[in-house]
C-alpha cells in the first residue's frame, strides 16, 4: 500500500544551472533530514547535463517531454517564450504527479514556475514556490504587484525611484533587475502575472537566512500575519558541495597552485557562469590586479566584443580568453598570479585558505558561497539581479567594497580596482570592517543550518505541515 512509502515532494526548476542548484540542495535536505522522498522535475534540453550530474544520488530526476513553439512569432521575447513552454509542459506535469506512485506532500515549483501552483491545488496539496535568490528581489516582486492593484489590466506602471527597502536599503532605478527597469518591456508584464500567481501560493521557501536580511524577514512576517502574503521562509544557504566533478574540468591546477600560497594572500576573481568584460575592462583589471601588488586567481571568460576587436589575430575556432590579456601581463605576474580560462572549482577555491578576497559579479549563489566561507567581497556587478544584489551587500549587509565605475565610460579604472583591493586587504579602517562582518556572517551562516539554526527549523515547520496535510489525506 502507498502507506509505507515515504511523502513525496515534486521540485520543479525553470530553465538555469543558478536556479537548479540550490533546488537540487533544497530536495537534498527534504530527504536527508527529513524523510521524503523526492522528484526534481526539469524541461528536456534546457538544463545542462553538467548541472543534472551534480544532482544528489537520493534525489530523483525526471524532465518533461519536449512540447512545440515553433508557432511563437520570430523575435518573441525569451521570458514570452520561457513562460509558454512552462504553459503548455503542464499537462505532462499534470500526469507526471498523478503518477509518483505514493501520497504526494507537495509542489514546489521554483519563482519562474508558479503557472504550476493551480496544479497544487487541483490535486489537494500544497503549493509551496523556491526563490534560488533572496528575499530583497521577492520584495521588489511584491512591490510591483502592489503598484498595479487597481489598475486596469494591460496598464503598466513603473516603479518608484529610488524604492524604498526594509532595512533602510534604497534602490535607484538602475540598481533594479532590468526586467522591472521599464514597465513597457513584456517581460515586466509576464513578472506581474507572476508576481499575482505568488499570493495564491501556501508559502514561500527562500535561499537566504534570517541574519543577511533581517528587516525584510521582520517585513515578510508582518505581511503573512496581515494575510497580505504568504508566509516566508528562510530555509538557506544552499551552497553546492564541491564535487569531484570540479576534478574532471582540470580543477586540480588551482587547487594545487592555492596549495602553495601562503594563508589569506589570494585575491579571487570571477564574474560567475555569465559574465563577461569588454576587451578595454580586461585591460583595466589585469592593470588593477598588477598595481594592487596582491597574489590573484583570476578566472577569465572570453571579452564581449561589442566594443569591437583590438585588431590582434586569434584562432576563432579555439577561443583562448588567456590571448586577450594585455601584452605581457602573465609573463609580468608570473609569480603573484594564475590566470584560467574560463572556470575553476569555485566553491574549493573560496573554501581555501589561501583565499582571502573575492572580486565577484554579485550572483546570489557565488554570493553565499562566499558568505559561507566567510570571504569579504569586491562587489562588481555586471547585470540581471546583480547590481540589487551589490547595494544590499555593500550597505545593509556590510560584507562588500564598492566599485565606482567611470561617468564617462563606465569603465572601472584599474585605481578604483586596485584601491578596493588593497583597502580589503591591507586595510585597519573600513576593509577591517567588512573583514570583521564577512566572518561574524560565516558564523550565522553555519548556525542557520545546526541542530537548533533558523534555516533548518523553518524548513522543519514546513515540512511539519505538509506532513500532517499528507496524514490527514491517508487516513
Ligand atoms: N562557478 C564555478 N566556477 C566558475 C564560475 C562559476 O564553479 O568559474 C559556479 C559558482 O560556484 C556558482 C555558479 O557557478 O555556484 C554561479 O552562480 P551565480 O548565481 O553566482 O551566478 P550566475 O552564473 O548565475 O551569474
Amino acid at each position: 500500500s502507498t502507506e509505507r512509502l515515504p511523502p513525496h515532494v515534486v521540485l520543479l526548476a525553470s530553465p538555469g544551472a543558478g536556479h537548479l542548484i540550490p533546488l537540487a540542495e533544497l530536495a537534498r535536505r527534504l530527504v536527508d533530514h527529513q524523510g521524503f522522498a523526492a522528484t526534481l522535475v526539469t524541461f528536456t534540453d534546457l538544463s545542462s547535463p553538467e548541472a543534472l550530474s551534480g544532482v544528489p544520488a537520493c534525489v530523483a530526476t525526471a524532465a518533461l517531454p519536449p512540447v512545440p513553439l515553433d508557432d511563437l512569432p520570430a523575435g518573441t521575447s525569451m521570458s514570452t517564450v520561457l513562460l509558454e513552454l512552462i504553459r503548455r509542459s503542464l499537462p505532462s506535469l499534470r500526469a507526471l504527479l498523478r503518477s509518483v506512485g505514493a501520497p504526494l506532500a507537495a509542489l514546489v515549483p521554483d519563482f519562474f514556475c508558479s503557472a504550476a501552483l493551480p496544479l497544487a491545488a487541483e490535486l489537494g496539496v500544497p503549493g509551496y514556490v523556491f526563490m534560488p535568490s533572496n528575499l530583497t528581489a521577492l520584495v521588489v516582486m511584491r512591490a510591483a504587484v502592489e503598484l498595479h492593484d487597481g489598475v486596469p489590466p494591460g496598464e503598466y506602471r513603473d516603479l518608484p525611484d529610488p524604492l524604498e527597502l526594509p532595512g533602510g536599503v534604497s534602490l535607484c532605478h538602475a540598481d533594479l533587475p532590468p526586467s522591472f527597469q521599464s514597465s513597457g518591456e513584456p517581460v515586466y508584464a509576464h513578472l506581474l502575472e507572476e508576481g499575482r500567481r505568488y499570493r495564491r501560493a501556501d508559502g514561500f521557501l527562500v535561499n537566504t537566512f534570517y541574519e543577511v536580511e533581517p528587516a525584510t524577514v521582520e517585513e515578510f512576517k508582518l505581511a503573512a500575519k496581515r494575510g497580505a502574503f504568504p508566509p516566508v521562509f528562510p530555509v538557506g544557504p544552499f551552497v553546492r558541495p564541491g564535487t569531484s566533478s570540479d576534478e574532471a574540468a582540470g580543477a586540480s591546477a588551482c587547487l594545487d597552485w592555492l596549495d602553495l600560497q601562503p594563508t589569506g594572500s589570494v585575491v579571487y576573481v570571477s564574474f560567475g557562469s555569465g559574465g563577461s568584460l569588454t576587451v578595454e575592462q580586461t585591460a583595466e583589471l589585469a592593470a588593477g590586479l598588477e598595481a594592487s601588488g596582491h597574489r590573484f586567481l583570476w578566472v577569465v571568460r572570453m571579452p564581449n566584443l561589442d566594443g569591437g576587436n583590438d585588431g590582434r589575430d586569434r584562432d576563432d575556432d579555439n577561443p583562448n580568453p588567456l590571448a586577450w590579456l594585455p601584452d605581457g601581463f602573465l609573463e609580468r605576474t608570473a609569480d603573484k598570479g594564475l590566470a584560467v580560462a574560463a572556470w575553476a572549482p569555485q566553491v574549493r577555491v573560496l573554501s581555501h585558505p589561501a583565499t582571502a578576497v573575492f572580486v565577484s559579479h554579485c550572483g546570489w549563489n557565488s554570493t553565499l558561497e562566499s558568505v559561507s566561507a566567510g570571504v569579504p567581497m569586491v562587489a562588481w556587478p555586471l547585470y540581471a539581479e546583480q547590481r540589487m544584489n551589490a547595494v544590499a551587500l555593500v550597505g545593509s549587509v556590510g560584507v562588500a567594497l564598492p566599485l565606482r565605475p567611470r561617468e564617462a565610460d563606465g569603465v572601472v579604472a584599474r585605481d578604483e580596482i586596485a584601491g578596493a583591493v588593497k583597502e580589503l586587504m591591507e586595510s585597519a579602517e573600513k576593509g577591517r570592517a567588512v573583514r570583521r562582518q564577512a566572518g561574524d556572517l560565516q558564523q550565522a551562516a553555519a548556525r542557520a543550518w545546526s541542530p537548533e539554526g533558523s534555516s533548518r527549523r523553518a524548513l522543519e515547520e514546513v515540512a511539519a505541515t505538509w506532513k500532517k496535510a499528507t496524514l490527514g489525506k491517508v487516513k
